[in-house]
């Protein structure tokens, strides 16, 4: 007999194909998905609130008897409905109403609604309550709270209550491997039940949840053992040729990585390997290295880099590596034509380019490779996990590199990269000045004006960062823009240039290679200089509303200065009134520029959101588990992981049964 977990919703009463369908959408195929599918708050309808007590704002139940019933004209005709219940009145107002439902609220007859208080003309009302009415006093209201859950499009609140308050009534066994009791109390917790009685229930459906993802990612881990990819070992060596040609020294700690990463290529079985450095501390050859080594073998690599100016960047820095070893290099950037892109194509597909650079244009339908062996990707954190396995599913199953800058503090690497190995690059190049970092007030606005007419004279270049908070790049493109106009008639005589993402190709690139010689001195863009830009020559920087970005996002970009011999410096224009957060935060990226500390106290301040890319890709989504409020039980989260595989493989198995969503896709890495 199928246990209760695995029978599908369509057991539910009045679950048909169309509803079924609707859950798909929330990942909801089985019963225990259902219960999986937590509420985000709950409404409290425990008790009724007496008229006379109601605050604006509030949001609660309350009841009362019609004593007024009519339709008004103001400046939009609204149907007002007067209740009293021995305390006091309530309006409630409806701005679409229709003539049955007038009917159905008689002066005299009880209603209950539950909805938000709020000022109206003629004191409190509730707008569009939910609402219920009767002839006679109504029963008593419901013990338990009840749940609001995340939903989508044709999929009412009503129906997901009326689903889940079914899942209390089947029978469900004693779960050691699946709290069921737990959950089901998280769907309707008692009147009484606390925030902290609830968080604590929360907090042990995220345990079983990240050990779940814990074992999942040793899973692939031993899985990949048993995979097989093209064995790279060392033969013509033309790694030394690029050493000798390179023009500085490898620091220690990229020798160690670079031999951590070779030794892997060397293996028949899968690298699968994060590479993670600090912003500058030269990741990119790392890079070099391990195509050259794929090269050597006649085998091809696919750098993928998430936007066009680093994919350029790379493009440049590649060709200048491998073109003298003989290693022919292609681009391939989504604002190339088709005509441009062909040549390319035919080389990759027949194995004459060894190496391809580009961005997301990699991994469409018409690129195909004679003999991917290699794929890396920089900056993973910006990717989704669908585009890194487009990108895999080029090759059999080729070795792959990740390389980051945004640190992932240890704890998280230990259980949400368990099925990677990790190489650190823990050194910069000898020689980087520090960068000395300020917070200046936006009133204060003419002395960093100075401070860039000081930086220019003395034949250095600046950038000048804008930020919205919005996540729109038109938004930022147009904040950017603004600032362009002004700044060029504060700093008459200055060459100013400008650089966003909304920008074609060509205009781009045009004024990157501008700022590159020089032509322009101060730049003014908005964070598409995150990645990727590199002019040693620029020793100033002023990032405009820096609380608006994350920490590890403004220390990715003040990594674009502090590349040269001069000393820098990074001016962080705020505007006043900064929480006390924002104010720490500041303090944090002004008193340190390691970026691993910088990243653990982010955690400790917001969550790792950032960190992992979930800002923009939606990656790690948990169904539970937060980690801003769970990061602490990571530790003993592995601790039990490794417990289970060992001495219970079927709890453990029982454990991913229930969590691996049934397109376990959504959680690959
Ligand atoms: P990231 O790790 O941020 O990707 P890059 O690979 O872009 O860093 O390197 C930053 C800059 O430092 C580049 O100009 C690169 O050529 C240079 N670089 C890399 N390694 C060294 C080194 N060992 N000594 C001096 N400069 C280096
Ligand atoms: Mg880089």
């Amino acid at each position: 007999m199928t246990p209760t977990a695995e029978l599908s919703v369509t057991t539910l009463k009045g679950v048909g194909p169309s509803l079924s369908t609707t859950l798909q959408k929330l990942g909801i195929f089985r019963l225990i998905d259902l219960l999986l599918h937590l509420p985000i708050r709950y409404q409290d309808r425990t008790h009724l609130v007496p008229l006379r007590q109601l605050q604006a704002g509030q949001e609660c139940l309350v009841q009362g008897q019609v004593v007024d019933s009519q339709v008004v004209y103001g400046r939009r005709r609204s149907w007002v409905v007067t209740l009293e219940d021995g305390t006091g009145y309530l309006s409630l107002r409806f701005f679409h109403f229709s003539k049955p439902q007038q009917a159905g609220l008689k002066t005299g007859h009880y209603v209950r609604c539950f909805g938000e208080v709020r000022f109206g003309p003629k004191g409190l009302e509730m707008a569009h309550p939910e609402y219920r009415a009767f002839a006679v006093p109504p029963e008593e209201p419901e013990g338990r709270l009840t749940p609001v859950y995340p939903t989508t499009k044709g999929l009412g609140q009503g129906r997901l209550r009326n689903l889940t308050s079914q899942l209390a009534d089947l029978s469900w066994p004693d779960g050691q491997s699946t709290p069921f009791q737990t959950l089901l109390y998280l769907h309707r917790p008692p009147a009484d039940a606390s925030q902290a009685d609830i968080e604590q229930a929360q907090e042990r459906v995220a345990r079983d949840e990240l050990t779940a993802y814990y074992l999942i990612m040793r899973h692939r881990q031993s899985q990949r053992a048993h995979q097989r990819a093209l064995a790279l070992p060392r033969s013509q060596q033309l790694g030394r040729e690029l050493l000798k040609n390179l023009g500085f020294e490898l620091t220690g700690a990229q020798r160690r990585v670079a031999t951590e990463v070779l030794l892997d290529l060397e293996q028949a079985m899968p690298m699968l390997r994060l590479l993670q450095g600090d912003v500058g501390s030269g990741k990119t050859v790392i890079a070099a290295f391990a195509a050259i080594r794929a090269a050597e073998h006649g085998a091809q690599t696919a750098l993928m880099a998430p936007t066009e100016i680093l994919a350029e960047q790379h493009y440049f820095n590649f060709s200048t590596w491998l073109a003298p070893l003989g290693i022919s290099v292609v681009l391939l950037t989504g604002a190339q034509t088709l005509k441009q892109r062909r040549p390319k194509l035919a080389a990759l597909a027949d194995g004459e380019a060894l190496v391809a650079i580009g961005t997301h244009a990699l991994f469409q339908h018409d690129v195909e490779f004679a003999n991917l062996a290699l794929t890396i990707v920089d900056e993973q954190h910006r990717f989704g996990v669908h585009q890194r396995m487009a990108l895999r599913a080029k090759g059999r199953t080729p070795h792959q590199l990740v390389m980051t800058a945004t640190p992932i503090p240890r704890t998280l690497t230990m259980a949400l990269y368990a099925d990677m190995d990790v190489s650190t690059i823990d050194e910069l190049p000898a020689g980087r000045q520090p960068i000395s970092t300020r917070a200046v007030p936006e009133s204060r606005r003419g002395e960093v004006l100075e401070r860039i007419r000081g930086a220019l004279e003395g034949q250095q270049q600046a950038y000048w960062v804008c930020t919205l908070i919005e996540d729109s790049e038109q938004l930022n493109a147009q904040s950017a823009e603004a600032t362009w106009q002004t700044l060029k008639v504060q700093l008459p005589g200055i060459n100013i240039g400008l650089l966003h993402g909304r920008m074609k190709s060509e205009e781009k690139a045009k004024v990157m290679a501008a700022f590159n010689n020089n032509e322009c001195q101060l730049l003014v863009a908005t964070t598409v200089i995150e990645v990727g830009v590199d002019v040693p020559n620029a020793t100033l920087m002023v990032i405009e509303n820096p609380e608006r970005l994350g920490l590890a996002q403004l220390h990715q970009l003040r990594g674009r200065i502090g590349r040269g011999a001069k000393a820098s410096h990074c001016l962080l224009l705020y505007k006043e009134g900064l929480s006390e957060v924002a104010k720490a935060r500041l303090k944090i990226i002004r008193e340190s520029q390691d970026g691993f500390y910088i990243a653990e106290q982010d955690l400790k301040l917001r969550g790792p959101g950032e960190l992992l890319g979930t800002r923009q890709t939606g990656e790690t989504q948990f169904r539970v588990a937060n980690l801003r409020a769970h990061a602490h039980l990571i530790p003993d989260v592995v601790r039990t992981g490794d417990r289970l595989l060992k001495e219970a493989p079927g709890q453990a198995q029982a454990l991913l049964a229930a969590w691996a969503p049934p397109d376990t896709g959504s959680i690959a890495v």
